[in-house]
């Protein structure tokens, strides 16, 4: 690594708090190496009441990119000079670019989420998609599903903070995505969930139940809306095999884990600062295994 660095190789950042546990660095150096772009990733310590600072940084230093994670997603977006259309609709960004001072901000997970599916076989287009829990994660997959043609979506959410942003996320989706229909159901309406997983193709976890230490727990309580032609995806990945995973597989449905979603947010992030293709398999094989 200190043999790539010389006075021309730029520099790449991760903005939030906190990162001393982020596999970025690792990743992104790892695939600046491999790719051959002279390039440098770290990880900052940024709280919401540094961001403007870190903002500012970040242009005065020229750094040429920047991931953004909690709690700055969505505070970072007022920064920005140009949006992705799902970042603009999801109201968050987890990437930046910076080209000689004008900042674009871009939302990867959607993208991550839908890549990791196509990996296993599963394309969203034309499909009815029931998707639990609409923080950020959630927000982010609905967008992008709708986005990439989905037919229909009904999205689930307990009674907290995150149903009225369904609730807005639905208004905006159906605004400028008029082909997809958008619906929102509270999750405790038990009925109403197996109705909507019945008449779908895809059933996706982005709540954080089943998340450790509370493996045990499973957002579907009834075993018996998993079928064998229903694709069910989670967006936990640790555990890498959730509960929820475990009862579809069971029942013969085909799963896809949220550790795929991981990697390609990052591949996709990596890919709109470079232009290249992260060495993906090697990512994988490396650094989430
Ligand atoms: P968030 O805090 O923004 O949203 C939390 C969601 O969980 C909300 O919809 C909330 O209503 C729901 N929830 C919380 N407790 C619940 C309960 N007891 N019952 C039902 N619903 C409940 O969090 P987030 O960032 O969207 O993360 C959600 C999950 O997605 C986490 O498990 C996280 O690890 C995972 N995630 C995965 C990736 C990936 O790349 N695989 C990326 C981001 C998040």
């Amino acid at each position: 690594m200190e043999k790539r660095i010389t006075g021309k190789t730029s520099l790449y950042s991760l903005i939030g708090s906190p990162v001393d546990h982020s596999g970025s660095p690792a990743m992104y150096n790892y695939s600046f190496e491999k790719t051959g772009v002279d390039a440098a990733y770290l990880a900052f310590d940024i709280s919401l009441e540094e961001l403007p600072d870190a903002i500012a940084a970040i242009k005065t230093l020229k750094i040429k990119g920047s991931n953004v994670t909690m709690p700055c997603k969505s505070e970072a977006l007022k920064f920005m000079d140009e949006l992705s259309p799902a970042a603009r609709i999801v109201g968050a960004i987890n990437t930046m670019v910076n080209e000689n001072g004008k900042l674009t901000g871009h939302i990867t997970d959607g993208v991550g989420f839908i890549r990791n599916l196509k990996e296993h076989g599963v394309e969203v287009k034309n499909k009815k998609i029931t998707i639990l829990g609409a923080g950020g994660a959630g927000t982010a997959i609905q967008v992008q599903c709708a986005l990439d043609g989905a037919r229909e979506i009904s999205v689930f959410n307990i009674k907290d903070v995150f149903y009225d942003n369904a609730l807005e996320t639905a208004k905006k989706i159906n605004m400028e995505v008029p082909d997809c229909i958008v619906n929102v159901f509270d999750l405790e309406d038990t009925e109403k969930l197996s109705q909507e997983i019945a008449g779908s193709d895809i059933l996706v976890n982005s709540t954080k139940v089943g998340m450790h230490p509370d493996e045990n727990i499973s957002p579907i309580q009834d075993v018996n809306v998993f079928r064998k032609n229903l694709v069910v995806a989670d967006t936990v990945y640790n555990p890498k095999v959730t509960k929820l995973l475990m009862d579809a597989e069971t029942a013969g449905s085909k799963t896809v884990g949220g550790i795929g979603m991981l990697l390609w947010q990052g591949a996709e992030a990596f890919n709109i600062y470079t232009g290249l293709e992260m060495p993906a398999q090697e990512v994988n094989e490396l650094f989430f295994k």
